[in-house]
């Protein structure tokens, strides 16, 4: 059974050459039909050049792909375009940076060979070894994100994960252009098994994911899988209709009964600052769901390849 490693790379010149070396160290006499995907995404470094040099030295003797995007699409592209190009029977994601070990991805064939049913195997994280804001943003994320929407998301499990061919296929049919990984592997269901792993030091580099783009990804994931923000719009919408005509009926008794007037402008100011607020920050979301429908609409492609270099020609 062939396997095939997609590997996103974004400004990994450091890194690649130690990852290449070291998958072929770990997986000699115990894997023996493999392929690389490397997916250069846009990098602004060396990556290039040094996959190219992977490439150019190696390509007789295993088997690579070097899909270059002719800018930065992000890593859920860079996914997408190695799903599509990977011609493996199991298909595994794994990072560039060797924070995933290519010992894992041994662990995951043999639990993957020990029952035929199991579809996948993902490995997740048991003690995440990040910053304590992060791993709690994190975490209040999955017990939101469980809540509001239909699909199951599990805590520390990451993009790390060997698949067999029917679920990368089925995967492969979801084109949307906003693409939530996470979710669309629990989406398309299939057997899954979760293996513990350690997340190790990055070999070289900086992480990309810094506070702003993990929330805004927090966000993608939340409008791309749920529409309880929407319901959550007509909600508040509902409970301040509800709240005014209480407070118009009070007003109205106070005047009839008790000959009370109520103070009218600081009054109106504040619930028209309200209702205000209230009825923008609905618009808001309905505004998100809105812009995703307007990008999808015009159907652009999730990522442009500049070069595909593979089994010694040029693709495309
Ligand atoms: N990556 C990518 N495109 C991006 C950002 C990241 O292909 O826009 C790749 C990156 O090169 C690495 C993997 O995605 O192989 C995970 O990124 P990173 O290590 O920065 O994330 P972390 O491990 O800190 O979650
Ligand atoms: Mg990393």
């Amino acid at each position: 059974m062939k396997l095939s490693l997609i590997v996103p790379c974004y400004n990994e010149e450091g890194n690649v050459e130690k990852f290449f070396s070291e998958v072929n160290r770990v997986f000699e006499g115990k894997v023996s039909d493999y392929e690389f995907v490397f997916v250069n995404d846009g990098s602004k470094d060396k990556t290039y050049q040094r996959l190219k040099h992977i490439y150019n030295s190696f390509n007789d003797k295993y088997n690579i792909q070097v899909l270059t995007f002719s800018r930065n699409f992000g890593k859920e592209a860079a996914i997408y375009a190695g799903l599509s190009k990977a011609v493996g029977d199991l298909v595994c994601l794994i990072d560039a940076d060797l924070q995933q070990r290519p010992e894992v991805v041994l662990e995951m064939l043999e639990v993957m060979a020990s029952d035929e049913d199991t579809d996948c195997v993902t490995a997740y994280q048991e003690s995440r070894k990040e910053n304590k804001l992060i791993s709690g943003f994190k975490s209040v994320f999955y017990k939101l994100i469980n809540k509001i929407s239909d699909v199951d998301f599990v805590n520390g499990a990451s993009d790390f994960r060997l698949m067999k061919r029917v679920m990368v296929d089925a995967i492969l049919q979801m084109t949307e252009f906003h693409r939530f990984s996470k979710g669309l592997f629990s989406y398309v269901g299939f057997n899954t098994k979760y293996i513990p792993y350690e997340v190790c030091e990055r070999e070289s580099g900086e992480t990309k994911w810094g506070f702003r783009k993990l929330f805004k990804y927090a966000l993608e994931g939340i409008f791309a899988f749920s529409t309880m923000p929407l319901k959550f719009a007509t909600f508040i919408g509902l409970l301040s209709s509800v709240c005014s005509i209480l407070y118009l009926i009070v007003v109205v008794i106070q005047k009839l009964a008790f000959g009370i007037d109520v103070p009218g402008y600081a009054t109106i100011v504040v619930l028209l600052l309200l209702i205000g607020g209230l009825l923008l920050f609905c618009l808001g979301i309905i505004g998100e769901y809105l812009s995703k429908m307007y990008v999808q609409v015009k159907n652009r492609p999730v990522y442009i390849l500049k070069e595909h270099l593979k089994n010694g020609e040029e693709v495309e």
